[in-house]
């Protein structure tokens, strides 16, 4: 149905066929035992996945958003709690210093994230503010050569065992003044104050962080003082395709597994696949994936051809995170008491799919932003 560059095609099948070795056989006991798939980075640092949209001179890919999307794909269809931290590091860290951070920081920073000996995330969401980004409370004062940060920052993906984090701070009285900044785990004031337990995205370590009067260099700051608003936003519409490749990679395990389960079971005599109710929730799921695969492609094409409209990422997210959740209970329900069971990966696929209706923004903001942009309304 679409049409991929031979490239494409080499990078698919690649990380598929690394999704099957390193992944898959993990995701089960990872999910068990909420733990972290470190071997996999490594690995993933020798495929050149971790900077991927970086550029070649510090070690990086240089791919644009559809390459992030279908790797997502092909990761999340083996593990989607894995692939989540993934986002979280090269896309919401990697890519964020790549995109808006100074040719030192960018020196200084890069080669260690993209090859895998330092793992990033990015705190921007706090006990007060999270559908309210621009609420938050985190302060950052200038002090010499240094800012000091206080504040605490929650749901933090990588958290726990992080080494670096693009932070957002006030930096003044403005709603809108806000700043960026580069946060190293052993500046001193830094605190992983809580690792956090979840339903699903089991395998992604997420934390409480806290900054008490945290000691972050003037040469951290990210671009200018005040003026992290669009950079924010140009990463979280990024951030929002190539995460709904993970709900991509969800709906498609769910449509594998369930298609193999369907044929082999039988009842009344008959396979399962036999039955017409059966049937539709397959052609139904068949149909919504490529559905939102046509529309996050379309997306990510179009953002890498400089398209800022904030509307790309909401839509594609709005669409394909309620859908991995659908196929999720839905696998759940064609296998009947097996698809309940911890036996059989489908729960586990409809616990990871729910997370994405709500992190990167929850499906209400996604359908505000498409509503705000649609009818000219200014934010409030
Ligand atoms: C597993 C996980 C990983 C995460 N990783 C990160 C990370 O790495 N970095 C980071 O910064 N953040 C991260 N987040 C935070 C995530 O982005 C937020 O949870 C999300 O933006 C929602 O914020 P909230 O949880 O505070 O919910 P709230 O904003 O309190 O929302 C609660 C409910 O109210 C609804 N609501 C809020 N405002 C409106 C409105 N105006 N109209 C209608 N409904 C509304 C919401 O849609 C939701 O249903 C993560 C979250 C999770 C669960």
């Amino acid at each position: 149905m679409f049409t991929y560059t031979e490239e494409q095609k080499l990078l698919i099948h690649s990380v598929s066929n690394f999704a099957k070795e390193y992944l898959a056989p993990k995701a089960e006991e990872l999910d068990e035992t909420e733990g972290y798939n470190q071997a996999a980075f490594k690995k993933m640092a020798e495929l050149g996945l971790l900077g991927i949209t970086a550029d070649e001179k510090y070690g990086g890919a240089n791919l644009g958003a559809l390459e992030t999307t279908l790797v997502m794909e092909k990761l999340a269809e083996a593990c989607a709690s894995t692939t989540l931290s993934y986002l979280a590091h090269s896309i919401l860290c990697v890519n964020n210093i790549q995109a808006n951070g100074s040719e030192a920081q960018k020196q200084k920073y890069l080669p260690k994230l993209i090859s895998g000996d330092w793992l990033g995330g990015m705190a921007m969401t706090e006990p007060g503010a999270g559908s309210d980004a621009l609420g938050l409370q985190s302060k950052a004062v200038k002090v010499g050569n240094k800012y000091i940060l206080n504040g605490a920052k929650t749901y933090i993906t990588n958290g726990p065992s992080g080494n670096i984090f693009v932070v957002y701070a006030k930096t003044g009285p403005a709603r809108k003044d806000v700043s960026t900044f580069i946060v190293e785990s052993c500046f001193p004031g830094f605190k992983v104050s809580k690792k956090l337990r979840k339903m699903g995205m089991r395998a992604s370590p997420t934390a409480e962080l806290a900054f008490i009067d945290c000691e972050v260099p003037v040469e951290n700051l990210i671009g200018k003082e005040n003026d992290s608003i669009s950079h924010m936003m140009k990463n979280l519409n990024l951030e929002r395709i190539t995460i709904s490749g993970i709900s991509l990679g969800i709906t498609s395990a769910c449509l594998s597994y369930t298609t193999r389960f369907v044929q082999e079971r039988t009842q009344f005599g008959k396979p399962l696949s036999h039955f017409q109710m059966v049937q539709e929730r397959i052609a139904e799921m068949a149909t919504q994936l490529d559905a939102g695969r046509a529309l996050c492609y379309a997306a990510a094409l179009r953002f890498d051809s400089g398209d800022l409209d904030p509307t790309l990422g909401a839509k594609c997210k709005l669409f394909t995170a309620p859908m991995g959740t659908r196929a999720g209970l839905d696998a759940i329900q064609l296998l009947g008491g097996a698809g309940y069971m911890k036996e059989y990966p489908v729960e586990r696929y409809m616990r990871d799919a729910k997370l994405l209706e709500i992190g990167a923004g929850t499906n209400e903001i996604m359908r505000i932003i498409i509503a705000k942009s649609l009818l000219h309304l200014k934010e409030g």
